[in-house]
């Protein structure tokens, strides 16, 4: 579990206020929020994942409701004008009460994590249709994107923390605090999860820590593989503080670093402050993953560099807007996203190169601050 966010019952009316001009302007009649961030991102209740349902029902009019289970009702803390609960007793249907809480609408807006026995569930109180007899289902997304991708100064300030955390681990490995030769990848990628916590992190998210042919693989999974001299080593972390997320990828060399990786590493690090640069308003998405790629593309490496530039970044480590070719979307002042261009020869090494940056009105605003270079241990 996550810890929740320190914003208080005045945020949640706003924003609940907010969803609801969202849902006139789109015509959604209900929005049904369970497991996934935009619960607590609307209500400060985080719905525990288990298989009891837990929904905070918003009617576009009339007040908004939290179904509960009536176990987890202690877990509330009130939010008084933001909702009413609804506790619900073990030999009760849950999904028979959120249907009978608001009628049949017309559209109804579900969250994308909610379980899909609860949608299933509700197709049979109100069958999928348009018109007079049918409910038409979209993702809560078309609701919720517009005010959770625009982070506010209270979120910007949690990220940025998040990130300082981040930040002082990658310190400690780039001043060879954290002992990496000898070592397996798995045993140093717990080590850099118990910093993160020292860090003041309250979860840790992941840890990847990928060394020489590994590091080819983006999402490598540490294992037993054994750190030796002469190689890379790629590590890539974050985790969750006071509800927002940090991520991070610094690499560092065990040795003089061959000719080659020392030169695509220039490469990814221009690349990846190209990429930077290209976060302002008035750009789109897709112009961060561009000109990151551009730079990468006109070295000759293009063929490997096989991801998407970024990704959102808020409550969740991966959300809303996605840096990547074909997402036309305009990028706003307040939007949280990674850059994080990679080089990934298979079989031989890879490399990555990550910050969280943050669009606002003066220009793209930095969350982490960490040495850029390839950090090389002689
Ligand atoms: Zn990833
Ligand atoms: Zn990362
Ligand atoms: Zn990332």
């Amino acid at each position: 579990m996550t810890a929740s966010t320190s914003a208080g019952t005045l945020t949640f009316l706003d924003r609940i206020a907010r969803a609801r001009e969202v849902m006139a302007d789109r015509g959604v009649d209900v929005l049904l929020l369970s497991v996934g961030s935009d619960l607590p991102y609307l209500c400060g209740y985080e719905a525990m994942p288990l298989e009891r349902l837990t929904m905070l029902v918003v009617p576009r009019d009339g007040d908004a409701t939290l179904v509960i289970p009536r176990l987890e009702a202690p877990r509330v803390t009130e939010q008084p004008g933001v909702f009413g609960l609804r506790p619900w007793n073990e030999t009760d249907d849950p999904v028979a009460i959120v249907a009978e809480l608001v009628g049949r609408p017309g559209v109804a807006a579900v969250g994308d994590t909610m379980w899909a026995r609860f949608l299933v569930e509700l197709l049979g109180h109100w069958p999928s249709g348009t018109g007079a007899t049918g409910t038409r289902y979209v993702r809560s997304t078309e609701v919720m994107n517009a005010l959770r991708t625009r982070k506010d100064a209270a979120e910007i300030a949690a990220l940025q923390a998040a990130g300082a955390a981040a930040d002082r681990v990658a310190a400690q490995l780039h001043a060879g605090e954290i002992p990496l030769v000898g070592r397996t990848e798995a045993q140093v990628s717990a080590d850099i999860s118990a910093r993160l916590l020292a860090e003041g992190h309250d979860v840790v998210n992941f840890a990847i820590v990928a060394a020489g042919e590994n590091a080819a693989s983006p999402h490598h999974h540490p294992g037993a593989r054994v750190i030796r001299e002469g190689e890379i080593v790629l590590t890539d972390f974050g985790g969750t503080m006071a509800g927002y997320c940090s991520d991070i990828t610094r690499c560092v060399f065990l040795g003089d670093p061959p000719a080659e990786v020392a030169e695509a590493y220039a490469v990814l690090h221009e690349a990846q402050a190209a990429g930077v640069r290209a976060g302002v308003v008035g750009n789109t998405c897709q112009d961060v993953d561009r000109a990151a790629r551009r730079v990468i593309a006109d070295a000759g490496y293009g063929e490997y560099f096989i991801h998407r530039t970024g990704h959102g970044i808020g409550m969740e480590a991966h959300e809303d807007p996605y840096m990547v070719e074909g997402n036309d979307q305009p990028i706003e002042a307040g939007h949280a996203f990674s850059v994080e261009p990679g080089i990934y020869v298979a079989g031989r090494w890879g490399m990555r190169l990550e910050d969280i940056v943050v669009a606002t009105p003066d220009g793209p605003l930095s969350m982490n601050h960490a040495n850029h270079d390839l950090v090389c241990f002689r």
